[in-house]
């Protein structure tokens, strides 16, 4: 077993450095050609690292070893040379590390085997004479005995199949009959040609057609595990494992006929069928043990599944240290023991493996390529679904545990112990037996051997290299004392502590360990961790526990430690040294603040979830710092801004979008997880809370603020007496309110007093803020008094300085209320409110003062009258901001005017996705229709058309699970009213676009029918209820059938009332992403919603094709934009 697993080593070596030395290897072929003329041959360096080990010869090897041979011309100067002999053939090598021959000579054409004196022998042919020279007569005996008897044997089958055989032409025929292709072929490298025959799963050189029929070649290459593919007109690659043939051949023709012959060789090679057919003897290994593709023809040794061909290469990807692949088909060698696989099945592996899918991570056998990775990374690499052993992370248990099962045939039980950490190598405590395999060989469970035996070196899940490189840079800290400590537990510690529940122990923290003692005189440890394997540090708030200072230690083995102490500096001490030796040196900035958790996480960047990294991270209040793989500076999120924050509950994520970047943490099902978790959500910004912890823009000013300022600034400039008259209570209360809870999903829809509710929410929410914008009473109080300054330039440069002694936020937020006030005294002819109303107005609300004292209105009013000055602001920016709104303005007037029975109305679209920044304001009309809207906002964008480019206004639902491209004559106007409050409208890419209208050009037939699976909603809460249906679409409408026999259809739908969605909630688990969602709206009362969901991609396309095709007539997208325009 072991020397099959240096052999493969050897071949992937070979295998490696193949490539990299093609050029160099040419020029040893071309070297060789002129230093070896008198071989008579051809040499095609190619060598292994190591001896050649027979095993993995395509035909058992009968006798190899050294042997001296004379070249042909009989100059008796003898050349050592690796000679080795099977049933068909006897080959020569340059040495013994070489993969292809420098002769091979048919065992047919051999005639005699001669003893010619000397240790010599000869080895005749029909044509030619062998002369070779053993190191004595021993060895001389060995090889003339045996090679005569493998002639007679080759002989004596040949008579028996001729027996059996019609064909009477004798022996050459039958062989004939096997070659597929043969003829001259230039290769790369050599001046002259050669003569190559493909001959069943082999390919064979020869110098030339003579030498093909004297039987007597220069090499063969066994074409299992080969690919084929032309590189230009005429010439092609031949690739195997060892390296790359290029040939090129007469004419492209030819190089097409020696491609498709080559190809239907290489797939021959795979056709050997017997070890598959046995193990999947054992039903549960007829489906790949992850994506359920029927027949899987692969397996992974070490980790005991048998995988399609898809999951195989991304097991190969994943290296040999994690998965050790071997094809059920070919490589028949390393197949002498698939009882294993017999016993265990993929069922009862994956008890193990995948004991702990989550629905929306599982694969199917038509997933692509990425979800592969992701999965497949994730089962084995991560060990993320797997059954976890009850002695987890108690090393010396399961070592001890697993001593035991191997003397049983518990090999699943072997299975769960070594990928839950036991070690395959541990010490017994047996000097006789001293390792795992020696026991198990002891009490004769070889297949627990076997199952050791591949495991030796596997890389435990979750114990990637990249995950090593950024835990052993660790500090050289220590630090000792006494901490008071509680024992261990499984969770985090959500109920208080008592002092009762602490005992003292003496700690240390030396060379990245972590121990603590009875005493300090104590010399065993009560316990002990590597900071390496410390996965979280969390301070807890004062008073949290009996001992008023405490911090947790989340460890990898998931046990959670609490240690606290009634001083805070030594408390702080612990904190800050354990911090230090937790990270990474580049990561200190993570641990230099007062934070309340630092760790390390799981995390994916963007859209691919595939191979998430390792990262560090530290919270405290709003701040999120972190370091991410490969970086070598900590970056800051500032948690108040963030575009979007949303929980994958079921997977155990979650996924932040800081400045257009997604990023999504990982919990793993860890214990650690739901305190990060919460101290996010903590982080994000309230509505009830002072300035600084409200959700912020990018320009760190309130999302309430920026979102009245902009709405009045749109809609109430000119409305007479804005700001001074009062509103309706109850839905400025009740504005407020939402706002508060979350402001950035509030959308502030148009109405007649609507305006005034607005401007309302904001004064309120102004006066109510905690300490309001000047920052408490204490801090106002110079801005009242520097009223009373005589000089206008001194009172100017004495805001000035107020204004920058205020926090970052409360002069942001004060700077964006004086620019709107500014923008609103512009218009006050129309709305009545020149600087003084407003500063009457303002003057208490920004003081939070009940108005009796003129001096904050004068105040107000000043920082209006100087704004520019004040707060530093460019003229032209001004100005052109001032043009910008009365642009907008000036458009509503004039279609006022021309009295437009649809007056434009100024929708918010989004362009590309819904982030901040993305949304655009269009205006638009009654009449105007979805392709126009699209061209406006794609003008708007400065995007401009391309062929081939599909874009389409999609109305999407605010979890963006679902989505509905407007057909382009839609109405945009009358779909953006209709809007729900979790809905918008955003204009992308469709991305199935070209795809259906390539399919309904081919489409002869204007209907569907197949079986899909359907779900409507009405089953058990989170259970999966899809089921398979037949579904019919024709001109009329859309029917579900239960059986494919049934007669009266389940459901039915009017095709003219149905809308089509791409996509399916995420919460009722479809059983693909291939969905859509189905609303059928027949009845005013009966609106249902259908889910169907399709296999694959494509058949995906080929239902909303047929949809869209049916419900518009073939009309599917402007003239303008289809390809044949
Ligand atoms: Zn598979």
């Amino acid at each position: 077993m072991a020397d099959n697993e240096d052999a493969l080593r050897a071949m992937q070596n070979c295998f490696h450095s193949q490539f990299s030395v093609d050029e160099a290897e040419y020029e040893d072929i071309e070297e060789n050609r002129r230093t070896s003329v008198d071989e008579d041959s051809i040499y095609l360096g190619c060598t292994l690292s190591q001896s050649f080990n027979p095993d993995f010869h395509h035909s058992p090897v009968i006798k190899m070893g050294w042997l001296h041979k004379t070249p042909p011309q009989g100059t008796l100067v003898f050349q050592k040379r690796w000679v080795m002999l099977d049933a068909q053939y006897l080959r020569y090598f340059q040495n013994e590390k070489e993969v292809y021959s420098k002769r091979i000579i048919a065992i047919l054409s051999v005639t005699k085997v001669l003893n010619v004196g000397g240790q010599k022998f000869e080895v005749v042919t029909r044509n030619r004479t062998f002369l070779f020279r053993a190191e004595n007569n021993t060895v001389r005996e060995e090889w003339v005995s045996v090679l005569k008897e493998t002639i007679q044997q080759h002989c004596n089958s040949m008579e028996k199949s001729l027996m059996n055989s019609s064909d009477t032409r004798g022996q050459r025929a039958s062989r004939v009959s096997l070659i597929s292709k043969q003829g001259y072929l230039e290769m790369s490298g050599l001046r002259s040609k050669l003569y190559v025959v493909i001959c069943a799963d082999s390919v064979f050189l020869y110098r030339n057609a003579e030498e093909h029929s004297q039987g007597v070649g220069i090499t063969s290459i066994e074409m299992n595990l080969g690919t084929v593919k032309g590189t230009d007109k005429r010439s092609f690659n031949l690739t195997t494992i060892y390296r790359t043939f290029s040939f090129v051949a007469e004419s492209e023709q030819q190089r097409e006929q020696w491609v498709e012959v080559l190809q239907a060789c290489v797939s021959h090679s795979l056709s050997s069928n017997a070890v598959a057919q046995k193990i999947w003897s054992e039903e549960a290994n007829q489906r790949c043990a992850d994506c359920g593709a029927p027949h899987p023809d692969w397996a992974s040794v070490n980790l005991c599944v048998v995988l399609c061909k898809c999951c195989a290469g991304v097991h190969r990807g994943l290296g040999q240290s994690v998965s050790k692949v071997r094809s059920l088909k070919m490589d028949e060698n390393a197949w002498t023991e698939n009882q294993l696989f017999l016993l265990l099945g993929n069922d009862k592996v994956n008890l193990f493996w995948a004991a702990n899918i989550p629905p929306s991570e599982m694969l199917c056998p038509s997933s692509d390529s990425e979800e592969r990775q992701r999965f497949v990374t994730a089962k084995y690499c991560q060990g993320k679904y797997r059954c976890y052993h009850a002695l987890f992370g108690q090393q010396e248990a399961l070592n001890k545990a697993l001593c035991n099962t191997i003397q049983t045939g518990d090999v699943l039980e072997t299975l769960s112990l070594v990928f839950c950490g036991a070690d395959v190598n541990c010490y017994t405590g047996d000097p006789e037996l001293p390792s795992p395999v020696s026991v198990a060989q002891h009490y004769g469970q070889t297949l627990q051997v076997e199952f050791l035996t591949h495991n030796h070196n596997t890389e435990l899940p979750g114990s990637r290299a990249g995950d090593h490189t950024i835990l052993e840079a660790a500090l050289p800290i220590s630090h000792t004392g006494y901490l008071f400590k509680t024992a261990s537990s499984t969770r985090a510690v959500t109920e208080r502590k008592s002092k009762g529940d602490f005992s003292r122990r003496w700690c240390s923290l030396n060379q990245g360990n972590f121990s603590y003692y009875e005493s300090e005189k104590s010399s065993s440890q009560s316990g002990q961790m590597k900071m390496s394997d410390v996965l979280c540090l969390v301070v807890n708030p004062q008073g949290k526990h009996g001992y008023g200072h405490s911090f947790e230690l989340y460890h990898d083995s998931g046990r959670v430690y609490l240690f606290g102490e009634d001083s805070p500096d030594t408390v702080r001490e612990w904190i800050k040294v354990i911090g230090k030796a937790l990270v990474p040196p580049v990561a200190e900035d993570l641990v230099g603040w007062s934070f309340e958790r630092v760790g390390r996480l799981r995390y994916t960047v963007g859209q691919s979830f595939h191979c998430p990294c390792l990262g560090w991270f530290s919270l405290g209040g709003s701040r999120l710092l972190l370091l991410l793989h490969g970086e070598d500076q900590v970056d800051n999120i500032d948690l108040r801004k963030l575009q979007e924050l949303s929980v994958e509950q079921e997977a155990g994520a979650v996924v932040l979008v800081d400045r257009g970047r997604r990023l999504r943490l990982e919990g793993d099902r860890r214990p650690d997880y739901q305190g990060w978790l919460s101290g996010i959500q903590q982080g994000l910004g309230r509505g009830d809370g002072p300035l600084d912890q409200q959700q912020l823009t990018e320009t760190e000013v309130p999302v309430i603020v920026d979102r009245c300022i902009s709405y009045i600034t749109q809609h109430g400039l000119k409305s007479e007496g804005i700001y001074r008259r009062c509103g309706v209570n109850s839905k400025i209360a009740a504005l407020l309110l939402s706002l508060r809870h979350d402001a950035r999903q509030v959308r502030l829809s148009e109405g007649v007093c609507q305006v005034d509710n607005v401007a309302n929410v904001l004064k309120r929410f102004l006066r109510e803020v905690g300490e309001g914008v000047f920052n408490g009473h204490q801090a106002s109080l110079p801005w009242l008094h520097t009223t009373t300054v005589s000089e206008r330039r001194e009172r100017v440069s004495q805001y000035k300085a107020l204004l920058h002694s205020l926090p970052p936020v409360n002069r942001a937020t004060l700077g964006a209320v004086i620019n709107h006030l500014y923008c609103v005294q512009c218009f006050a002819d129309e709305n009545q409110m020149n600087m003084h109303n407003l500063a009457i107005v303002f003057g208490p609300t920004l003081f939070q003062t009940d108005g009796t004292d003129n001096s904050a209105g004068q105040v107000v009013e000043e920082l209006i009258q100087n704004y520019q000055d004040i707060f530093n602001v460019n003229a032209e920016q001004l100005q052109r901001q001032l043009d910008m709104i009365s642009h907008v303005i000036k458009a509503q007037e004039e279609h006022a005017e021309e009295g437009t029975p649809s007056p434009l109305t100024i929708c918010g679209i989004y362009l590309e996705r819904k982030e901040e920044g993305s949304e655009l304001l269009v205006q638009i009309s009654q009449a105007v229709s979805a392709e126009e809207l699209v061209c406006e906002v794609l003008r708007r964008g400065n995007i401009p058309p391309q062929q081939g480019d599909y874009w389409s206004c999609f109305l999407v639902n605010d979890n963006q699970e679902m989505e509905r491209p407007l057909h382009y004559q839609e109405r945009a106007l009358a779909i953006y009213f209709s809007l729900g409050k979790d809905c918008h409208l955003v204009v992308k890419r469709n991305c199935y676009m070209e795809a259906m209208l390539i399919y309904i050009a081919a489409m002869v037939d204007v209907s569907r029918n197949s079986m899909i699976k359907f779900s409507d909603e009405k089953g058990q809460r989170g259970k999966r209820t899809f089921s398979r249906r037949l579904c019919v679409l024709d001109g009329t409408s859309l029917r579900l059938y239960k059986e494919v026999k049934s007669t009266q259809p389940e459901r039915e739908c009017q095709v003219h009332a149905l809308k089509v969605y791409y996509g399916i909630k995420k919460r009722l688990q479809p059983p693909s992403c291939w969905g859509m969602t189905v609303v059928c709206e027949q009845a005013e009362r009966d609106k249902q919603q259908w889910y169907l969901c399709c296999e694959s991609k494509n058949e995906l396309i080929k239902w909303l094709a047929t949809f869209m095709n049916l419900q518009h007539n073939s009309d599917l997208c402007p003239a303008a934009s289809r390809p044949d325009s």
